[in-house]
């Protein structure tokens, strides 16, 4: 199974950071009865019947066939420069960018899907109380409506203050609203309802498009159970119907769908039709 996918000319590969403390589904799925799960234990829970979604992020660089100055993007920057209590590991998301030849400096913007602690992590690095830019020639391309939110006294979001707020000092900021054009055939697309500024991330080149979905959804079962929501939606009304119309779009037009939170190995894959139902086709 893939972990790296060419659309046109542009390679978008997975970047692992970590992954998270497993969990009991009803935890997370609040709404979704155990019995629910049955039919999607063996492909979305763990052996011990637990939610294991990995952390990670996406890098977008040219084919060595394309042509021009094209930006090296990073989507999304996992957990951060933090010891996990469950892996007793820190975030593997720079070595793992460096394992692929790209040091942070090479890094020209950074896209934020939306500003939870496990798509922002990496963005700022502190030497005690002073922060600094992780990668320091990035621009951070974040949803004006996330700013707005959690820069609100009553939405507090610690991970929001550590790792976006100091990007407006630190001169690195870049607010942005509805659909924006990152590169040629590259652009932020709105799926509010996650968080208020929820953005997939769409790549259209040599008649292929792909699609970077953040956390639009978080398990394989809800490619085909389309109305399950976490906890961690701000506006279930709002992210399922982002959810059902990104899947069915990724399903009539065959898009290359590459998640935020899918299993390793499996996270980069088609929504297809079978049976009346939509379901996940790793590649
Ligand atoms: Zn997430």
């Amino acid at each position: 199974m893939s972990t790296s996918f060419v659309i046109g000319d542009y390679e978008i590969t997975a970047v692992l950071d970590g992954p998270s403390l497993p969990r009991d589904p009803g935890m997370i799925f609040t709404t979704v009865p155990a019995e629910a799960w049955d039919p999607y234990r063996a492909i979305a829970l763990n052996p011990e019947g637990k939610w294991a979604p990995d952390w990670r992020g996406h890098l977008i660089r040219a084919t060595n066939g394309a042509k021009g100055d094209t930006p090296i993007i990073l989507v999304d920057a996992g957990m951060g420069d933090v010891v996990h209590e469950h892996t007793g590991e820190k975030g593997k998301l720079l070595d793992n960018l460096a394992a692929l030849g790209v040091q942070p400096e090479d890094i020209d913007i950074v896209v934020t899907t939306h500003c939870h602690g496990d798509h922002i992590g990496w963005n700022v690095s502190y030497d005690g109380d002073i922060p600094s830019l992780t990668f320091p020639n990035a621009t951070h391309w974040i949803a004006s409506r996330d700013w707005e939110h959690y820069s609100k006294s009553e939405n507090q979001n610690p991970a929001f203050d550590k790792s976006v707020k100091p990007l407006e000092a630190l001169g690195a900021l870049k607010l942005i609203g509805g659909v924006e054009q990152i590169a040629p055939g590259i652009s932020t697309l709105p799926t509010n309802g996650h968080t208020p500024g929820h953005q997939c991330v769409l790549i259209n080149s040599g008649g292929k498009t792909g699609v970077i979905t953040g956390d639009l959804f978080h398990s394989v079962a809800q490619v085909t159970e389309q109305n399950w929501c976490p906890t961690f939606d701000w506006n279930t009304t709002m992210s399922t119907q982002s959810r059902r119309s990104l899947l069915t779009l990724a399903s009539t037009q065959e898009w290359i769908v590459f998640t935020g939170h899918l299993a390793t190995g499996s996270s980069i894959g088609n929504v297809v039709s079978e049976g009346g139902k939509s379901i996940w086709k790793a590649l």
